[in-house]
Parts: structure tokens; C-alpha cells; sequence
């Protein structure tokens, strides 16, 4: 009972600390519409905070890894199900799939949100110094926990304007597994999930507020290569045997050479997932799993010589190259110039969160610990960002690319963790549970809201994004990377969850 009093004290001082911030000051200033006022209004109650903040940390709790989403995925669909909305479940050959549809007709603005966390990462939050829940266990190094539950939270406050206020269309969550593998875009398309959507609003965690246009990160080629050969013993008689080992490692020789002749755009890197059991016995099995990337023009050569090194592997080491298997393939990111211009007047409108003097000092410790500079949490938004052009893009891959090149698609990214947190890193794990990823995905909500707002309620602006769109469309078509007979890979992260999920339940103490 203590305990429930001090929880209750607890949730209470962090409620009035979630107040909203600027968002309402900046709205004194422009005068804004009514049904946009209600819905940063609906996102600006502290039940709301509250409500989409402990969805949050949940999902940061699970910390399930790509397509092993269920406690994940079934959250955030019960939600928007409560919430009035019609789900679908289980699609695109993804159990962790799901769309979440309300109201009916046209203009169709979809909103994408995803929930899957990465291996090795498991840190406690925030707390700035690397201390994991489990060791080795995976974890929210990328703040997805927060983003399917801000376009949730979005959606949600859009439909109660909706209602509110007799506004005809429709608006959908797309929940969309396996981000960190690249692995469900491309599928949903290919399954026909995105058909007739007008619109697509994207969001991604950041340490700042902001969005973007043009063409952005990299495509890319995921794809295991499986060789097979002949056990023998290792010292009794090795001639007998022809190992897969082998294969990988001159295939890895081959394609460390090959990246001298390659253009700067382009990011490989491997592991291998099976490489035998014993010295003392030749591996008759040895995979390896390959991220091959590079912009859309380049990509396809590019892949084409990676598999070429796999066949001399297999060729030099007398074995068989038994399989290839494609666990996805997809686009560069094409923003659409527009939309995310429309978006940043929203963001400008929303503001960045106030900062409490916990989360500037907890900030400033990761700072410190990371050896990055001490500047605590950021006080503005950001301006918007064009595009930087020349060869290289970034590196990094975003299964939203394909999105883009099929609807016309921004992201919005929003506040949460401390600038200078690494992707991918320990560091943001421990950002993105707790007060600031409250604040931080409160204000997407509000950004992602607002914007999908305007599309529902002005025809003009929507009309604007599509021709931008339709225009481009002409000269980049879709044609998907990924080929016709490629299937989501269920399994790939399955035993890897499976041995972390009962001892993350026992360690947060999950019911
Ligand atoms: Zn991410």
C-alpha cells in the first residue's frame, strides 16, 4: 500500500512536470483553426500524456525484436481498437502486422509507426552509464517504442476531432514490424496494404524536432548467403572434407576488395550467423548475413558483383552456394518537399517541450559519460532541412523509402533523447523510457496530429503534395528491389527473443 502511495505521489509530481510547454504559447500567437486547436488540446491533457507515456515504456519493457513483436504490436492495436478504430491483424504474411482504420472515404492520410527493438542493447532507463537489465539481451536503441504510440496517439486525436467536428475521410495506422531489419515496408506494399492512401506522414525519434525533404540514406540488399560442403575430421583426414567456412571467409575477402571499387555511396557489412561448432570438425554449414547498400541507381550492380564474390567463395572452396535467401530489399527515402514543408509549420506551431532541470541534469551526465558536449536537452526546433546533395547520402536505410516512392511521405522526427546519444547504443536506450520520451512523443503526436489535420481539412494543401508527387513519379517509378518470391523472414530473430523474453519479464518484473 506505501509503495501505491509513493507511486501514486510519484505519477503525480511527473504529470504536473508533463504539463504541456510551449505548445501552448505558440498557439496564442497564430491563430489556428478550431479543430486543430482540439486536437492539441486532446494530446495536451495529462491523462493523455500519461496514457500514451506508459504505452511507451511498456514497449521500451518488452524491447521484442523484429517480427517477435506480439506483446508490442497487440498493445498498440488493442489501443487504437478501443479507441473506435477498425483493426486488422496478421498481414502481409506478418503476424505482427496490423492497420488501424477509422472513418471512410476519401482523402486516406496514412500514418506509419514502428515497435521493434535491436539486439545486444539492454540498458536500464535513464540511467547514464552503461548498466544493462539483462546482459546481451536487446533493447530500444532506436526510440521505436515511442513511435508507433505517437502515430497511435495521433490517430486517436484526430478521430476525436473527426467526430467533434463532422470531418469526412479516413485516417490509418500502419503498424509496421521489423524496422530495424528493413524487412515489412516493401511486403505491406507488395500485399496491397497502402493502396489508395493519399498521404503518408512517417516519424522517427531524434534528439531534436524537425523534417526534411529530397533523397535521403541509402537502399540496400539484406541477404543471407548459405553455403553447404562436407564434415570430416579436422586433423584425421581433412582432405575428405570441404568446408562452408572456407566460402564465407574468401567470400568476405572478396567483397573487402571489391569496396576499393565502389563508388563512396556505398555501406557492407556482415556477420556470420553459422560458422561450425568445433575446431576439430570441418563445418559442413556456415552462413553469412550481408547489408549491402548503396543509392537506388547503384544498388543493384553493386549486389550483383557481392553475389559474384559468394559464388568465388563457394567455387575456391569446392562447396555449394545452397541458398540466397533476400530477407529484404527496398528504397532510398524520396521526401516529398511539400508535405514536409506543410509539416514544419506544425512542428513550428507545436514548439519543442520544456525541459525539466531532472532532464537537463540526466542529459548532461550522458553527455559527460559519452565525452560529448555538456549542452543538456535542446531549447528549439529545427529548420527545415533540404537536401545536401553530392555522393554520398548517409549512410543508414530506412524501409519507409518504399513508402515514398508509392504515396507522397515525410517524417517527422521529434525530441526524447539527449543530443549526443548514440543510434544503436546503450545511450539511447536509456533515453528513450521515462519523462522526456513522454514529452518528446507527446509533441510528434502533436506535430504528426496536426499535420494529418491540415490534409484531411484542405484540399488545396493535400493537392499540392499529390501533383509534387505525381510529377516525380514519372521519372522514379516504383519497382521494387525486393524479388517476387521473397517472403518476410518470421523466424529470423526468433530464438534470440526466445532466450531473452522470460528473463526481461523476470527482471522488469512484466505481467
Ligand atoms: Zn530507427
Amino acid at each position: 500500500m506505501r509503495n501505491k502511495i509513493v507511486a501514486i505521489t510519484l505519477s503525480l509530481v511527473l504529470l504536473l512536470s508533463l504539463m504541456p510547454g510551449p505548445a501552448s504559447g505558440a498557439a496564442a500567437k497564430v491563430k489556428i483553426a478550431k479543430e486543430k486547436q482540439a486536437v492539441l488540446d486532446w494530446l495536451s491533457r495529462p491523462e493523455t500524456v500519461e496514457k500514451f507515456g506508459r504505452i511507451s515504456d511498456k514497449i521500451w519493457d518488452y524491447a521484442e525484436l523484429g517480427l517477435q513483436e506480439f506483446n508490442s504490436s497487440k498493445l498498440l492495436a488493442d489501443t487504437l481498437e478501443a479507441a473506435g478504430f477498425t483493426v486488422e491483424r496478421d498481414l502481409a504474411g506478418m503476424p505482427t502486422c496490423f492497420v488501424a482504420t477509422y472513418g471512410s472515404g476519401k482523402p486516406v492520410i496514412g500514418l506509419l509507426g514502428e515497435f521493434d527493438a535491436l539486439p545486444m542493447l539492454s540498458q536500464k532507463g535513464r540511467v547514464p552509464k552503461q548498466d544493462p537489465v539483462v546482459e546481451g539481451a536487446p533493447g530500444h536503441g532506436c526510440g521505436h517504442n515511442a513511435m508507433c504510440t505517437a502515430a497511435a496517439a495521433a490517430a486517436i486525436a484526430v478521430k476525436e476531432a473527426m467526430v467533434a467536428h463532422g470531418l469526412k475521410g479516413t485516417i490509418k495506422v500502419f503498424g509496421s514490424p521489423a524496422e530495424e531489419i528493413v524487412a515489412s515496408r516493401p511486403y505491406m506494399i507488395r500485399a496491397g496494404l497502402f493502396e489508395g492512401v493519399d498521404a503518408v506522414i512517417d516519424n522517427h525519434s531524434s534528439s531534436g524536432f524537425g523534417t526534411g525533404y529530397g533523397v535521403g540514406g541509402n537502399a540496400l540488399f539484406s541477404t543471407i548467403f548459405t553455403f553447404k560442403g562436407k564434415t570430416a575430421h579436422s586433423a584425421g583426414a581433412p582432405w575428405v572434407g570441404r568446408s562452408a567456412l572456407d566460402a564465407v571467409e574468401i567470400m568476405n575477402v572478396a567483397t573487402n576488395y571489391l569496396r576499393e571499387h565502389l563508388p563512396l555511396s556505398q555501406r557492407m557489412h556482415y556477420v556470420v550467423l553459422d560458422g561450425g561448432e568445433a575446431p576439430n570438425v570441418v563445418p559442413d554449414k556456415a552462413r553469412v548475413w550481408y547489408y549491402v547498400r548503396n543509392t537506388d541507381e547503384r544498388l543493384e550492380d553493386m549486389y550483383r558483383r557481392v553475389v559474384d564474390c559468394a559464388k568465388a567463395g563457394a567455387l575456391a572452396a569446392g562447396v555449394e552456394l545452397s541458398s540466397m535467401q533476400v530477407v529484404s530489399a527496398i528504397h532510398q527515402r524520396h521526401a516529398n518537399k511539400a508535405m514536409a514543408e506543410l509539416i514544419q509549420k506544425n512542428i513550428d506551431l507545436v514548439g519543442m517541450p520544456a525541459w525539466s532541470e531532472e532532464e537537463q541534469a540526466f542529459a548532461k551526465a550522458l553527455q559527460k559519460e559519452l565525452g560529448a558536449k555538456e549542452t543538456g536537452m535542446p531549447a528549439t526546433v529545427d529548420e527545415l532541412e533540404a537536401p545536401r546533395g553530392g555522393q554520398a547520402t548517409g549512410g543508414g536505410s530506412s524501409d519507409v523509402g518504399d513508402v515514398t516512392l508509392i504515396a507522397p511521405t515525410a517524417t517527422i522526427g521529434f525530441p526524447g533523447a539527449a543530443p549526443g546519444a548514440i543510434g544503436h547504443h546503450w545511450s539511447n536506450v536509456a533515453c528513450w523510457r521515462g519523462s522526456t520520451a513522454w514529452k518528446g512523443l507527446n509533441a510528434g503526436a502533436k506535430a504528426i496530429a496536426a499535420s494529418a489535420l491540415d490534409l484531411l481539412t484542405k484540399p488545396e494543401e493535400l493537392g499540392k503534395l499529390r501533383k509534387e508527387f505525381e510529377e516525380y513519379a514519372k521519372t522514379h517509378p516504383y519497382k521494387p528491389f525486393l524479388p517476387a518470391d521473397a517472403n518476410p523472414p518470421n523466424d529470423l530473430n526468433k530464438e534470440l527473443m526466445d532466450k531473452y523474453r522470460g528473463l526481461l519479464e523476470k527482471a522488469l518484473e512484466i505481467k
